[in-house]
């Protein structure tokens, strides 16, 4: 078959249940785009988890190739940006949800999606980082931009030992902040979050139960990635004039909070979008990744897995079992 390619594909039937197969392909398969691209890095995010297990409605198109974020080479392009050999990521627009994704070995997508590989990473780095990774950026620059700084306070990450968490937790670390990582997993991943850079480390339970209106000032900033109770609880101990950026809903979409740590605290919730967010946005979290990312601590974090074991590990994410982050070698 000319231009064949392996990918793994996504199907539901008529009563509606979803079959996962690795299967072969040709280029006149992709959907439309200005840019092909020989993907050679994925990972695993948490709405990977989603698609694959259909555990949620991530999909929207069917048949679909899952996966939101890639890392490659140009190999043909009608978009004046790129040219072949470009070295480029993709993070999100759909890809996996309405645009056939990254878990395969080619990709078609419109050029003006596509972020440049940064000098510092490799692909296959590019993607231990991934949209979890690009997302705790844009929530650490998203504190900033609010003008919270180290001195005003420690910094709290949920779902710490998670792939947005444990990004978070190694950046605000390298930074400068004093992290209070929560966790889930306080005994078994103590060590790994303390080693990522965790001054503090609590137990999901403290934040993810009933709380009240307002609560003990504990921390000046935080990172959100599950939502639920536990961000209700986050923000009613956050300090006079903090900020918390929410991003995730591992715990709950719901937020059963009161506005009383808007009005009494001025307290402010920072929302974070990756999916769509402008390039120049893309592009600021890509560089300062560079700037401000430890490589050996990232290695710390992440594992290589190859593309047959891609549903097992996206079974294990929704269940929360997942450490760090996790790297899809496509070769
Ligand atoms: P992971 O599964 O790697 O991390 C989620 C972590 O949340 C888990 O490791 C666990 O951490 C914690 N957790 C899991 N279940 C619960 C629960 N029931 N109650 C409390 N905590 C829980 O996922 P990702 O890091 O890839 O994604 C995290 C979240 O961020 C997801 O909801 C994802 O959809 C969202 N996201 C949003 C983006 C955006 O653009 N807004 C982009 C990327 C991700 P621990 O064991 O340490 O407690």
């Amino acid at each position: 078959m000319a231009d064949a390619f392996r990918a793994i594909l996504i199907s539901r039937g008529e009563d509606k249940s979803q079959r996962v197969e690795r299967v072969t392909l040709s280029a006149e398969d992709l959907m439309d785009g200005d840019v092909d691209v020989a993907v050679e890095a994925s990972t695993v995010n948490y709405k990977d988890g989603l698609a694959i297990t259909g555990k949620a409605p991530v999909v929207r198109r069917w048949p679909m190739i899952p996966g939101v974020d890639f890392a490659g080479t140009v190999i043909a392009s009608r978009n004046s940006k790129w040219r072949e050999g470009d070295k480029v990521i993709l993070n999100g627009w759909g890809t996996g949800e309405t645009h056939l994704g990254a878990y395969a070995t080619r990709a078609r997508v419109k050029g003006e999606w596509l972020v440049r590989l940064p000098d510092a990473f490799t692909p296959h780095e590019a993607m231990a980082i991934g949209t979890a990774g690009y997302t705790a950026m844009m929530a650490v620059i998203a504190l900033e931009r609010h003008g919270l700084t180290p001195a005003d306070g420690p910094a709290l990450v949920t779902g710490a030992a998670g792939g947005v968490g444990s990004v978070a937790v190694a950046l605000l670390a390298r930074l400068g902040w004093h992290v209070v990582a929560s966790t889930g997993r306080a005994s078994e991943e103590g060590d790994y979050l303390r080693g990522l850079g965790a001054a503090e480390i609590i137990e999901r339970s403290e934040l993810g139960g009933e709380g009240k209106p307002l609560m003990k000032e504990r921390w000046a900033a935080g990172i959100d990635a599950v939502g639920g109770r536990t961000l209700a609880n986050a923000l009613a101990s956050t300090r006079y004039h903090g900020a918390i950026a929410a991003c995730g809903l591992a715990q709950s979409m719901d937020l059963p909070a009161t506005v009383a740590p808007f009005i009494l605290r001025g307290v402010s919730l920072l929302g974070i979008d990756s999916v769509m967010a402008p390039l120049a946005r893309r592009e600021e979290a890509w560089t300062r990744l560079a700037a401000d990312l430890d490589r050996d601590t990232l290695a710390a974090m992440t594992r290589t897995i190859g593309f047959s074991q891609v549903e097992e590990v996206a079974r294990a994410i929704v269940e929360g079992q997942v450490r760090g982050r996790v790297v899809v070698d496509m070769a």
